[in-house]
C-alpha cells in the first residue's frame, strides 16, 4: 500500500540514494503541477517528501509546500557527497563510493556522533569486489566501536547500515513502486527518481527499453498511477529476498534492473554488502548485550554472504 509521495521539485534536485542525478539544467516543476501533486498526496493520504534543488524557491512554492505535512530532503535531511568535517543536521545522508567508505572510515567515525541519524548510501555498488570484503568489514567495525561508546555515554545515534537491523524482525526495504512513488517535474510518476533520470538521459540498455525516447513513467497526475505487473516489484515475488534476513537491505529495484536486468533479482554485490552490514549489526548487538543493554533481538550466525550461493541451506 502506498504511504509516501516523493516530489522532485526540480531536475537538479539533490540525489539522495544509490543513483547519481546526471541532470544539470534547472527545470523547476510548475506551480500548477506542484499543487496537483500535493492534492494527489492529500487524497491518497500520503506522507510527502520534497526533494530540493540547491537554490531558493519562489515564495508561492514555499506557501504550497507548507500546506501539507512533509519532509524536506536536501534541507531537513542534509545530503553530502563526501565526508564533511562537521554535520549540522540531525538527519544526514552520506553518499560515498565503496572505496571512499573504506578509506575515510575514521573521518566518518569522527562525525558520526554529530548526527542523530546517518544514512550511508553506497553510490557504486556495481564496483564492489569480493576482494574488498575484509576492508568493508573493518570499516563497519570501526563505526561499531564509535556507536558502542556513544551508547555507553547515554546517546543512541542511528547509522542505517548498522543500527536499523537491531530493531527489525522483518524486511524493511526501499519498496519503490510499492509503498512509495515519485512524481517528477513533468507531472509524471516514476518508481523512483532514478527511473526519471534514466528517461531524461535516454538510457537505452535496460530491459525492453531500447529506444532513447523510452518512457519510464508509470502514470501521471491526470490519469493516476499505472504500474504494469506491480506484483513483480513485491517481496513475495522475490525468491531470494523473501527468504533472506538482511532486513535492513534497501533491495533497490533500480540497481537490480541495472545489474541483473530484473527488478526483483538482486546483484551479488548488493547481497554481499547487505550481509556484511547484517553481520556487523549482529556483532554490535552482541556487544550491546554484553555491556548490559537489554535489547531483545537475535541475529543468527550464518555462513554465507550471498543467499544465491547457498539456496540449499534454506
Ligand atoms: S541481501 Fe540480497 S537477498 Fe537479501 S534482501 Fe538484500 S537483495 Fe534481497
Amino acid at each position: 500500500m502506498l504511504q509516501y509521495l516523493v516530489i522532485l521539485l526540480d531536475d537538479t534536485s539533490v540525489a539522495y540514494c544509490h543513483a547519481d542525478n546526471p541532470l544539470k539544467e534547472r527545470n523547476l516543476m510548475s506551480i500548477e503541477t506542484l499543487r496537483k501533486a500535493i492534492l494527489f498526496g492529500m487524497k491518497e493520504n500520503l506522507m510527502i517528501q520534497y526533494v530540493y534543488p540547491d537554490y531558493e524557491l519562489p515564495e508561492e512554492y514555499n506557501e504550497a509546500i507548507e500546506s501539507i505535512d512533509h519532509v524536506k530532503i536536501g534541507c531537513d535531511v542534509v545530503v553530502y557527497n563526501n565526508v564533511p568535517t562537521s554535520i549540522t543536521a540531525d538527519n544526514a545522508v552520506l553518499r560515498l563510493s565503496v572505496a571512499d567508505f573504506i578509506s575515510k572510515q575514521y573521518d566518518i567515525a569522527a562525525v558520526l556522533p554529530q548526527a542523530k541519524r546517518m544514512n550511508i548510501c553506497i553510490t557504486d555498488v556495481e564496483n564492489f569486489k569480493d576482494e574488498q570484503i575484509d576492508d568493508y568489514k573493518k570499516a563497519l567495525a570501526t563505526l561499531n566501536a564509535v556507536l558502542l561508546n556513544q551508547y555507553k555515554a547515554g546517546k543512541q545515534p542511528q547509522v542505517n547500515i548498522l543500527t536499523d537491523r537491531l530493531q527489525l524482525d522483518k524486511m524493511h526495504n526501499c519498496d519503490a513502486g510499492v509503498n512509495n512513488i515519485t512524481v517528477a517535474p513533468n507531472g509524471k510518476f516514476y518508481l523512483c527518481p532514478a527511473f526519471y533520470y534514466d528517461e531524461k538521459i535516454g538510457l537505452n540498455n535496460r530491459l525492453n527499453h531500447h529506444k532513447p525516447i523510452s518512457n519510464r513513467s508509470v502514470g501521471d497526475l491526470e490519469s493516476g498511477i499505472n504500474i504494469p505487473n506491480q506484483q513483480l516489484l513485491k517481496l513475495d515475488h522475490a525468491p531470494l529476498c523473501r527468504i533472506c534476513d538482511a532486513y535492513q537491505c534497501k533491495r533497490c529495484i533500480w540497481l537490480n534492473q541495472k545489474l541483473t536486468w530484473d527488478a526483483n533479482t538482486p546483484s551479488h554485490q548488493q547481497c554481499v554488502l547487505a550481509h556484511l552490514e547484517r553481520n556487523a549489526s549482529r556483532d554490535f548487538l552482541k556487544e550491546l548485550q554484553t555491556a548490559g543493554f537489554g535489547i531483545e533481538n537475535e541475529i543468527k550466525e550464518i555462513t554465507y554472504l550471498d543467499p544465491f550461493d547457498v539456496r540449499k541451506e534454506f
